[in-house]
C-alpha cells in the first residue's frame, strides 16, 4: 500500500453527480479527490444520455431521407438512402470521446486530483483503491477524507430468468451495435425501451416491445403519452401491452411471451432488457458502513446527507428519479454545504424528457397529481396543430398543458408531447422554480413564430383568453 492521500472531500464515482460536485468544490477552494474505476462522465455520457441521444439523430435523419425517397408532400425526392453503421457508432463515439475528455479538463482546471481505479469503503473516512493502470492492476492506494460523497451511480435491472449474455443485451450493448439484428425484442416500454426502440425501427429492424402496465411510458400520464403510442404504430413497432415474458425460445431465436391465457413466440434475434436500473450500492464495502437504505438505494435527507455523519450520496444512487440533471444538482448542493454554505435540494420541479419521437417533457404537477395532493387546480392544453411554426416543422401531433392553482393562479406543473418539446424543460422549469403565474407567462412576449407560443397559449387558454384556438 502506497502512502494515504489525504484530502477534504472524497468523491466516489465521476458520473455527472461525482464531476459536477468536484468542479463546485474546485471552484470553491475544497481540496478534493475523485475517484473513478471506468471512464469520466459515468453512465451518462459513456453509455446513456450522449449516446442515445446521438444514435437517436442518426435514426432521424436516416428516416426522414427515406421519406424524401417516398413521396414526400415537401417535393423533396432524394434516392434511398444508406447506413454505415460503422461511421455512425463512431460518430457517436466521437461525441462521447470529446465530451468525457472536457471533464477531464474541467476536472484539471478546477484542481481535483482525479485517481482512476475502483474503490472499496474501508470506513466512513478511508477508503481504497485499486488503480487501474493500462489494464494492469496496481498496489491500492488508501485515500483519507474529511467528507466521504457517494456518487456511484446505476445499473442496467436484469431479468432473473433471462440474465444479460448472448441475445439478451442492456442498454449499453444496443449504443454501441456492430451489425443491426434483423429482429429486436424490447422488454419494458419505458425511457430506454421506447427511445433506442424508435431508433432501431426507424434504422429498419423489426421492433416489438413487450410491457408489462397496460400503456406505454408509465410514469406519465395517459393523454400524454397518446400521440407517442400512435407513433410507434405508424412506425410498425409492435406494442405487446399487459404481457409478460416468459424467457427466450429453446433456439434462442424467440421470446416467449404471455398476454392474458395466451402464449406466443416474438421473433427476437436480440433481445433489449429495459426494465429500469437498480442503485449501485454492493460489492465495494458501502454495506459496512450500516448507512440507512431504501432497498438498495442510500437514503438521504433534503442536503444529501447519509445516516453518517460525514457521508453524503448524490445522483442514481439515492434512488428516482434517475437523472442526470438531478444528479448534477445534488452534486453542486453538497460541494457548497462543504463550503459552509447554506443549501437545501429542495427543488420546486426536476424536468423530465423523454427523447421518442414525439418527444414528451413535463416538470412538477399533472392534473392527476395536484388532485392527488388535494390541491383545487385548472388545467389548459392548447394544441400544436394550431402553432404555425409546428406546421412548417411538420409537427402538428402533440400539444402543450398547464397546470395552475385556481384560487391564486400559481402555477404547479407543464405536460408537452411533439416533436423538438424537450426544449420547452427549461421554460417550464423556470416558470415554475421562479413561482410563475398563469399570467405571467400568458402576458409575456414569446417570439413568433416559434413552437414556445403554444406555452404563452396554454397559459392563456387556463385564464379563458386563448387568441388562437
Ligand atoms: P453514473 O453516471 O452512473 O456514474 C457513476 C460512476 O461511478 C460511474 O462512472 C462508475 O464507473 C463509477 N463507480 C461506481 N462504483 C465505483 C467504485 N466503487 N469506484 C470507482 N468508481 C465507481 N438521464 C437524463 O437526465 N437524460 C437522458 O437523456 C438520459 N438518458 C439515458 C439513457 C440511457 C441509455 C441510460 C442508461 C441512462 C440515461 N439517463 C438519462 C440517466 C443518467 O445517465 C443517469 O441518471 C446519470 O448518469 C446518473 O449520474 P450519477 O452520477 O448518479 O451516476
Ligand atoms: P423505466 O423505469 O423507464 O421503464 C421500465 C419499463 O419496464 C416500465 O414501463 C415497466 O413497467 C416495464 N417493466 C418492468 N418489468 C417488466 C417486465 N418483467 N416485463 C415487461 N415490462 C416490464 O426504465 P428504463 O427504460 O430501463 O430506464 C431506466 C432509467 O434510466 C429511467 O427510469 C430513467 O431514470 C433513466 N433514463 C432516462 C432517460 C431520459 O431522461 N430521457 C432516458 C433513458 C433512461
Amino acid at each position: 500500500m502506497s502512502n494515504p492521500l489525504n484530502t477534504t472531500l472524497l468523491i466516489i464515482g465521476g458520473g455527472p453527480g461525482g464531476y459536477v460536485a468536484a468542479i463546485r468544490a474546485g471552484q470553491l477552494g475544497i481540496p478534493t479527490v475523485l475517484v473513478e474505476g471506468a471512464a469520466l462522465g459515468g453512465t451518462c455520457l459513456n453509455i446513456g444520455c450522449i449516446p442515445s441521444k446521438a444514435l437517436i439523430h442518426v435514426a432521424e435523419q436516416f428516416h426522414a431521407l427515406q421519406g424524401y425517397a417516398g413521396d414526400s408532400p415537401l417535393g423533396i425526392r432524394a434516392q434511398a438512402p444508406e447506413l454505415d453503421l460503422a461511421r455512425s457508432v463512431a460518430w457517436k463515439d466521437g461525441i462521447v470521446k470529446k465530451l468525457t475528455t472536457g471533464v477531464g479538463a474541467l476536472l484539471k482546471k478546477h484542481k481535483v486530483t482525479v485517481v482512476q481505479g475502483w474503490a472499496r469503503i474501508v470506513d466512513g473516512k478511508t477508503v481504497d483503491v485499486d488503480p487501474v493502470v493500462k489494464g494492469k492492476a496496481g498496489a491500492p492506494q488508501r485515500i483519507r477524507c474529511e467528507h466521504l460523497l457517494l456518487a456511484t451511480g446505476s445499473e442496467p435491472a436484469a431479468l432473473p430468468f433471462m440474465p444479460f449474455g448472448g441475445p439478451v443485451i442492456s442498454s449499453t450493448e444496443a449504443l454501441s451495435p456492430k451489425k443491426l439484428p434483423k429482429s429486436l425484442a424490447i422488454v419494458g416500454a419505458g425511457y430506454i425501451g421506447l427511445e433506442l426502440g424508435i431508433v432501431y425501427r426507424k434504422l429498419g429492424v423489426k421492433v416489438d416491445v413487450i410491457e408489462a402496465q397496460e400503456r406505454i411510458l408509465p410514469v406519465y400520464d395517459a393523454d400524454l403519452v397518446k400521440p407517442v403510442h400512435a407513433a410507434l404504430k405508424s412506425l410498425g413497432v409492435g406494442l405487446h401491452l399487459q404481457t409478460q415474458v416468459l424467457g427466450l425460445t429453446e433456439d434462442g431465436k424467440g421470446l416467449r411471451v404471455q398476454s392474458g391465457k395466451s402464449e406466443s413466440v416474438l421473433p427476437a434475434q436480440q433481445v433489449l432488457v429495459a426494465v429500469g436500473r437498480k442503485p449501485r450500492s454492493r460489492g465495494f464495502g458501502l454495506s459496512s458502513l450500516m448507512l440507512d437504505m431504501d432497498g438498495l438505494a442510500v437514503r438521504v435527507d433534503d442536503r444529501c446527507r447519509t445516516s453518517m455523519n460525514g457521508v453524503w450520496a448524490i445522483g442514481d444512487l439515492t434512488g428516482e428519479p434517475m437523472l442526470a440533471h438531478r444528479a448534477m444538482a445534488q452534486g453542486e448542493c453538497v460541494a457548497e454545504q462543504i463550503a459552509g454554505h447554506t443549501r437545501r435540494f429542495m427543488p420546486a420541479a426536476i424536468p423530465a424528457v423523454c427523447f421518442t419521437d414525439p418527444e414528451v417533457v413535463t416538470a412538477g404537477m399533472s392534473p392527476q397529481q395536484a388532485a392527488q395532493a388535494g390541491i383545487d387546480a385548472i388545467d389548459a392544453s392548447f394544441p400544436l396543430a394550431a402553432n404555425g411554426r409546428a406546421m412548417t416543422l411538420e409537427s402538428t401531433d402533440g400539444f402543450v398543458r398547464v397546470v395552475a392553482r385556481r384560487d391564486n393562479h400559481l402555477i404547479l406543473g407543464w405536460q408537452a408531447v411533439g416533436r423538438g418539446v424537450s426544449e420547452f424543460a427549461a421554460a417550464f422549469g423556470q416558470s415554475i422554480e421562479m413561482g410563475a403565474r398563469l399570467e405571467d407567462v400568458g402576458h409575456t412576449i414569446h417570439a413568433h413564430p416559434t413552437q414556445g407560443e403554444a406555452i404563452q397559449e396554454a397559459a392563456l387558454r387556463a385564464l379563458g383568453q386563448a387568441l388562437h384556438v
